[in-house]
């Protein structure tokens, strides 16, 4: 997963889904290395802010 911290807007939607809780909001998003690829944050991230793509 890839976060983009400009887009972010720190709504902590993705840490409340996450179910590896590998994401931690603080003064933006921290991504541990627990991430199971499940994609859960990009779909309920309001600004596209989490993607899989190289280029998010
Ligand atoms: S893809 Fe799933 S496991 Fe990885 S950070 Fe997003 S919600 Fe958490
Ligand atoms: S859901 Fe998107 S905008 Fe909200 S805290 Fe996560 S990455 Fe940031």
């Amino acid at each position: 997963m890839k976060h983009d911290p400009s887009r972010c807007m720190r709504c902590g939607a993705c840490v409340n889904v996450c179910p590896s809780g590998t994401l931690e909001l603080e003064e933006g998003i921290i991504m541990g290395d627990g991430c199971v690829g499940c994609l859960a944050c990009a779909a309920v991230c309001p600004v596209d802010a989490m993607g899989c793509q190289d280029e998010v």
